[in-house]
């Protein structure tokens, strides 16, 4: 009988290679472990508490990898983005958020490049947006069938975070 093979690795709709790492700019806020700092520790071979310092920062409350200016995208990037192949110059000892992120199966900045650079015929255009999130309070209320239903109401502005 024959044999059904199935692909279950999920497809991914993005080709990080071919984009200018939008995400390592946007977010402002790049968290890490302690095993993210020990692993970048051990990569460049100096202490953990050296590590600390030198890589990373507290940001309201959270430590995150400190970051310099892209000259690309005009704003503060993560310091480790090597801007002239745009690619991340400690891939192999990058945090675990990093590993993971998107986290599904598309990015949403890749396929706005992706649209853009076709729709205007032109491969450099350089899509830029912005990420803010919105502090809601969700309060709970009825409707006249006493179904449950949500109201949010709008609270502070928070930036953008990985
Ligand atoms: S923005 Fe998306 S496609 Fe670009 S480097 Fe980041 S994850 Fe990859
Ligand atoms: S560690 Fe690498 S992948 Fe993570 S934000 Fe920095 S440059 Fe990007």
């Amino acid at each position: 009988m024959a044999k059904t093979i199935t692909d279950d690795k999920p497809r991914i709709h993005f080709d990080c290679t071919k984009c200018p790492a939008f995400c390592c700019a946007i977010y402002e806020r790049v968290q890490v472990t302690k095993r993210d700092i020990n692993r970048l520790a051990k990569h460049f071979g100096v202490t953990v508490e050296s590590a600390i310092r030198r890589y990373t920062k507290m940001h309201s409350g959270e430590r995150v990898l400190r970051r310099t200016h892209d000259e690309l995208f005009d704003m503060d990037a993560c310091m480790f983005l090597d801007h002239e192949t745009r690619g991340c110059s400690i891939y192999h000892a990058r945090p675990k958020i990093c590993r993971e992120y998107p986290g599904r199966s598309r990015c949403s900045y890749y396929d706005v490049l992706q649209f853009e650079r076709k729709q205007q015929d032109d491969i450099n255009v350089l899509p830029l947006f912005q990420i803010t999130f919105r502090e809601v309070k969700k309060d709970e209320q009825r409707d006249d069938k006493g179904e449950k239903i949500w109201e949010w109401k709008q609270g502070k502005r928070r930036k953008a975070k990985r």
